[in-house]
């Protein structure tokens, strides 16, 4: 286990249209770790998710977060994803004319690629070689059971919710980020999206990469086993566990949460 946590989150507050939505959220993520962030809808998860990767919406007023010991706060979504943060993003449109493969190469691509210099010219790149790309594509798409045919599709064209899962998992297992966050959303998916998100995160997790979960699902031990469980209320982490607090979601809900909360 390294010493000190890839994402460090620290007493962060953001809000959304000058309402404040995370009132100080606190979290330590490594390599190697597997998260589950709970909480019931609209306590704040999917925030913290956009916040992460630099979506401009969400505006950072005190706290950090910091990635491999640097603040990500004054840099661009692809300088995070570069870095090695990584999440699933949600494609609202299809793509039609863009097959998933060609989608994925040019995200590969961007990883790989350096970043602009301060005059924003992007230095000279290669990119990786389509035979290689192909080959690998391949490889991580036995990996997670998935049928070739699938890479040929345009993407998110006519896909389901499932699917669109689908093509994020694909793209984590392309991209190996360092840490990834999986926000399986509340919309219309629920069990579907999370034994899909669950199924690649458990093909994907080792040493080399720290996960987190996001779900209000309480079953989620079915499909997952995280090493650390924590609950969300209005805007907060207010409290951290092992897969037993899972287990005690999963019997009582989250209304004793907001009690405990109350009764402080
Ligand atoms: P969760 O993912 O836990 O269900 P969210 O982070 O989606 O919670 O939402 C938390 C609160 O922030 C809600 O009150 C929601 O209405 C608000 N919110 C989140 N994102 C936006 C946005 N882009 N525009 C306006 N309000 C938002
Ligand atoms: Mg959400």
């Amino acid at each position: 286990m390294s010493q000190t946590p890839e994402l460090i989150v620290k007493d962060l507050r953001v809000s959304v249209e000058g309402k404040e939505i995370l009132k100080g959220l606190n979290l330590e993520v490594r390599k190697g770790e597997m998260h589950a962030l709970m909480g019931p809808n609209g306590s704040g998860k999917s925030t913290f998710a956009n916040t992460l990767m630099g979506h401009p919406k969400y505006e950072v007023t005190s706290g950090d977060i910091l990635f491999k010991g640097e603040s990500v706060l004054e840099q661009e979504t692809d300088e995070r994803a570069r870095a090695g943060l990584f999440m699933a993003f949600q494609y609202p449109v299809a793509i039609p004319g863009v097959s998933v493969a060609n989608f994925l190469r040019t995200a590969m691509n961007a990883r790989l690629s350096p970043a602009a210099g301060e005059d924003g010219k992007v230095p000279h790149r290669k990119g990786i070689p389509p035979r290689e790309f192909r080959k690998l594509l391949l490889e991580k798409m036995a990996l997670l059971k998935m049928d070739e045919s699938f890479a040929t599709r345009y993407l998110n064209d006519g896909f389901s919710g499932g699917e669109k899962k689908r093509a994020e998992i694909l793209q984590m297992a392309l991209l190996k980020p360092e840490i990834a966050i999986m926000d399986e959303t509340d919309s219309g998916l629920d069990i579907d999206a999370l034994r899909i998100v669950s199924e690649g995160v458990n093909a994907l997790a080792g040493p080399e990469l720290g996960i987190m979960v996001i779900t209000h699902y309480n079953r989620i031990l079915n499909y997952i086993k995280p090493d650390r469980v924590h609950v969300m209320v209005d805007g907060r982490i207010e409290v951290s566990g092992g897969p037993e607090l899972a287990l005690q979601l999963e019997a009582r809900g989250y209304d004793w949460v907001r009690e405990e909360v109350a009764s402080r």
